[in-house]
């Protein structure tokens, strides 16, 4: 082992793109990860012939270098499109323009300050309560973030992200997002690179330009370190690091890790586009039911399939984090019975399976994804910068574009960190 010269901790898509770039350019690299399987935060099943995903899903608009990956992997991709639903006080219609939650948002990209909550922001605007309270779901939905705490500023930011590269289409890999990161891990080998699997690493020690990785079997070393790992993980302390900057420990508090629940379930077909209520609606996408639980659900629109998506993020998802998949499936299907006007037993009949993941429990994520704290807005710079030349920090929740908690901020920012490791050692 010290024939490295850099190692990567954690094998998600941040530590994947760095490995491989680094692999590329020549640089011994390896990668550390805890699970016995690559991808971290991407978790494709598969099922009686369909793939279904239980952590990220979509791809968020065009951002290029994530489009670049899958231009080369040769990946088919399919765009969401379909109606939107809307259930509110016991009826089903198509969501119309004023039932939308983005009025409070005009402007935001514009946003100079000084940063606040998004809920004291919104308490200043002049929107009506409906419209407030829909906002406020909206953000603690898509962010998985409370929006007691959640940075205003930052919610500007990304506003103008998402405008940047058409972030109100979304995209789909069809064959499961688990391909592109076993694309990368392909790359990562063929070019002398390696990764270990099963390899929780529990301490690093360093001193500029040595570092000590300390895993539950080994001790190994290199002059330089790229740390993947989840902002979750990196709070709760589970990996010491020894002596720990300063400027990493301010930063990293700045930051909160959102919570989300979110469960697909199988049925025996697709019975929605089927009853009386949703008649009108065959092409049905999204649908919105901001008083029940879950408040969102998708349909797998335009690919037709038995499969249907529950969505829970922020505060409101801790009421089904601690359920069973059969007490979710229970849940589930008496809210899709109302929203559907069916008996709950039919619906119940129909059920093949439910799929979740509990991210907030898994001791290698501790939650969704990241977003920024009021007053934080620029600890994610603070995360991206060098420590010594020797730590590097990657993964989404360092992202300094505005698209924290996705899949391309993670690659953004493991090509980032991978060009700094690379800067330092032409
Ligand atoms: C339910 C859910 C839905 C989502 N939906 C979307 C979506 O639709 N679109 C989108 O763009 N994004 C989505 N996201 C966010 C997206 O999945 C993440 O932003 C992205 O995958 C994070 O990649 P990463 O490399 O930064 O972190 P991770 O993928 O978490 O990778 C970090 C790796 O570090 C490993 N690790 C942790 N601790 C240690 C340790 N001590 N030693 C060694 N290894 C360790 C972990 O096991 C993991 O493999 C979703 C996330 C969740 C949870």
């Amino acid at each position: 082992m010290s024939e490295l010269d850099v190692v990567v901790i954690g094998a998600g898509i941040a530590g994947l793109t760095a490995a491989r770039t680094l692999a590329e350019a020549g640089v011994r690299v390896t990668v550390v990860e805890a699970r016995h399987r690559i991808g971290g935060r991407i978790l494709t099943h598969r099922v009686g012939g369909e793939t279904l995903e239980l952590g990220a899903e979509f791809i968020h608009g065009r951002p290029p270098e994530l489009w670049a990956l899958i231009t080369e992997t040769g990946l088919d991709t399919y765009e969401r499109d379909g109606s939107q639903g809307c259930f509110k006080d016991g009826s089903l219609k198509r969501c119309r323009e004023e039932d939308s939650a983005f009025h409070p948002f005009e402007g935001l990209e514009e946003f100079k300050g000084p940063d606040v909550s998004f809920n004291q922001y919104v308490a200043g605007l002049d929107a009506t309560e409906a419209q407030r309270a829909s906002a406020r779901s909206f953000v603690e939905g898509f962010n998985a973030a409370d929006s007691n705490q959640i940075s205003v500023a930052s919610l500007g930011a990304q506003q103008r992200a998402e405008d940047s590269i058409e972030g109100d289409r979304i995209f789909y890999l069809g064959a499961g997002y688990d391909r592109l990161a076993q694309y990368l891990a392909n790359r990562i080998v063929d070019y002398g690179g390696s990764i270990r699997l099963n390899s929780p690493v529990r301490e690093i020690r360093w001193s500029p330009g040595s570092v000590e990785i300390i895993d539950d079997k080994q001790t190994f070393s290199a002059p330089r370190v790229i740390l993947t790992i989840p902002l979750g993980v990196l709070q709760s302390g589970s990996l010491t690091i020894e002596p720990l900057p300063e400027t990493i420990l301010e930063a990293a508090s700045q930051l909160r890790m959102g919570h989300a629940t979110r469960f697909t379930l199988l049925f025996r077909d697709a019975f929605w586009t089927t009853t009386r209520r949703s008649s009108r609606m065959q092409d049905l996408s999204f649908l919105f039911s901001l008083d029940e639980m879950p408040p969102v659900w998708w349909t797998t629109h335009p690919h037709p399939s038995p499969l249907l998506t529950g969505w829970v993020g922020g505060p409101r998802s801790a009421e089904l984090a601690s359920l069973t998949p059969d007490q979710l499936a229970e849940r589930a299907c008496s809210t899709l019975a109302r929203i559907f006007s069916l008996k709950p037993a039919r619906v119940q009949n129909l059920l093949l399976g439910c799929y979740t993941h509990n991210w907030n429990s898994d001791p290698f994520a501790l939650g969704a994804y990241s977003y920024v704290g009021a007053g934080g807005i620029d600890a994610s710079r603070q995360l991206s910068e060098p420590v010594a030349g020797t730590l590097f920090f990657a993964g989404e929740h360092t992202d300094t574009t505005g698209h924290w908690g996705t899949v391309h901020a993670a690659l953004r920012s493991g090509l980032r960190a991978a060009r700094q490791v690379l800067d330092q050692t032409a």
